[in-house]
């Protein structure tokens, strides 16, 4: 069995082991507030997501997009009620 020739003195260890160190992976600085959150999920701190407010005050915030696809809808129907016209 392959024996080391001589002791590794304690410089030499530690300087090996300056790379065994855990990185903190998957955090991102919030954009709203700075605080270190997770990346890909509303901030726990503000609650903002992609700079607009999921969660203010523990209450989540209706989002608009609701009532834009509202009127979308009706559009192709009017378009369907003029062909029924001629
Ligand atoms: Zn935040």
């Amino acid at each position: 069995m392959a024996v080391p020739q001589r002791r590794i003195s304690k410089t030499r260890k530690r300087l090996r082991r300056t790379h065994f160190k855990l990185n903190v992976t998957g955090l991102v600085t919030c954009p709203q507030c700075g605080a270190m959150i997770k990346a890909h999920h509303v901030c726990p701190k503000c609650g903002y997501y992609a700079g607009k407010p999921v969660y203010l005050n523990g209450k989540l915030v209706k989002e608009e997009k609701a009532e834009k696809k509202a009127p979308a809808k009706k559009a192709p129907a009017k378009k369907s009620a003029k062909k029924e016209e001629k």
